[in-house]
C-alpha cells in the first residue's frame, strides 16, 4: 500500500492507495496555520489514521511546497513560511518511524498526471500549476525531474517572454523580481486586469463566469490571459518540447483559456508546425495527493 500527503497551505490531505493506482481511502484536515509541530503532528494523525482503518502498513509520500536545498538539507521556496528553514524530510521519518519521500508539490501534480493521467503514456511531461502560484514540473519516463538545484520546473520565476512595452517591468512579485510570469498567469493577474479595466475587484473565476455572459472587460482579459499563457508555454516547448502539456490548479477549470491556445503558442515556436497536447488535468486536485503516493515503487 502507498500512502500520499499533500501539505497545502490551508489543509493536509492523505491517501492510500493499491498497488494499482486504486483509491482505498481519503482524509483531509485542515493546516495549523503557521506551526511547524502542528503539521507534522497532523501528518502522523493521518498516517496512522489510515494504517488502522485499512490494517495495513504503508509507504509514504509528501508533496509539500518548496523543495529540500541540497545545500542545507532544509526547505526552502515554500510561500507556507512556517515550513522554510525546516528539516521536513528528516523530522517527517523520525516521527513515522521509516523513510519517507518527499517533492515538490507541482512536481508530485506532473507525475500523477504521466502516470495515470491526462499524459499517461507520453514520455516527456511538463506539469502546469495554474493558481494562487504558478509552477510546475518535469517528468521523464515516468521519474519526476528535480533538477540540481532542485527547481526543475519553476518556469513561474521567469520573466514573461515576448513582453510588450506595457507588460514591463511588471508587477512586483513575492521573490523580489518584477514581470514574472507568475505575477500574469495566478489568479492575480488577471483580478489586476479587471480592476484596470473595469474598476470593480472580481477573482479570475468570477471573471469567467462574467465573460461567459458577455461582460466585454472580462472577455479581454481573459483573451489576455490566454495570450500570455501561450507565450509562457511556447517559451517551455522551445526548450523541452515535451510530448504532452498537463495544466491543473484553479485557473485550469476555466474551459475558454483552451480555446486556440495551441496556435496561439505555435506563433512563438521555432518550429515549422506545433502538435503538443495542452491538456487539463484528469485528477484535478488528487493530483498531488496521487503523485506524493506514486513516488514510491510498487511494492512487492
Ligand atoms: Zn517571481
Amino acid at each position: 500500500m502507498r500512502i500520499g500527503i499533500d501539505l497545502g497551505g490551508t489543509k493536509i490531505e492523505a491517501i492510500a492507495l493499491d498497488r494499482d493506482g486504486a483509491e482505498l481511502l481519503r482524509r483531509r484536515v485542515p493546516t495549523p496555520p503557521g506551526d511547524y509541530a502542528g503539521a507534522l503532528r497532523a501528518i502522523a494523525n493521518l498516517v496512522a489514521f489510515l494504517e488502522a482503518q485499512i490494517g495495513r502498513r504503508g509507504t509514504v509520500g509528501v508533496a509539500a511546497p518548496g523543495a529540500i536545498s541540497a545545500r542545507t538539507g532544509l526547505l526552502k521556496n515554500s510561500n507556507s513560511t512556517a515550513l522554510n528553514g525546516e528539516p521536513l524530510d528528516r523530522d517527517l521519518a523520525a516521527i513515522l518511524g521509516r523513510p519517507i519521500r518527499l517533492e515538490n508539490d507541482a512536481n508530485c501534480f506532473a507525475l500523477s498526471e504521466a502516470i495515470d493521467g491526462a499524459a499517461a503514456g507520453a514520455g516527456v511531461v511538463f506539469g502546469v500549476i495554474l493558481g494562487t502560484g504558478v509552477g510546475g514540473g518535469l517528468v521523464v519516463g515516468g521519474r519526476i525531474i528535480a533538477g540540481r538545484n532542485a527547481i526543475a520546473g519553476e518556469w513561474g520565476h521567469n520573466p514573461l517572454p515576448w513582453a510588450r512595452d506595457d507588460e514591463r517591468p511588471g508587477a512586483p512579485c513575492y521573490c523580489g523580481k518584477s514581470g514574472c510570469i507568475e505575477t500574469f498567469l495566478s489568479g492575480a493577474g488577471p483580478a489586476r486586469d479587471y480592476l484596470a479595466r473595469a474598476g470593480r475587484r472580481m477573482s479570475a473565476y468570477e471573471i469567467a463566469l462574467a465573460a461567459a455572459s458577455g461582460d466585454p472587460h472580462a472577455g479581454d482579459c481573459l483573451s489576455l490571459y490566454r495570450d500570455r499563457l501561450a507565450r509562457g508555454l511556447a517559451a517551455l516547448i522551445n526548450v523541452i518540447d515535451p510530448d504532452a502539456i498537463v495544466l491543473g490548479g484553479g485557473l485550469s477549470n476555466i474551459a475558454s483559456i483552451y480555446e486556440g491556445l495551441p496556435a496561439l503558442a505555435a506563433r512563438h515556436v521555432f518550429s515549422d508546425g506545433v502538435d503538443t497536447p495542452i491538456v487539463r488535468a484528469v485528477h484535478g486536485d488528487s493530483s498531488g495527493v496521487r503523485g506524493a503516493a506514486w513516488l514510491w515503487p510498487a511494492p512487492r
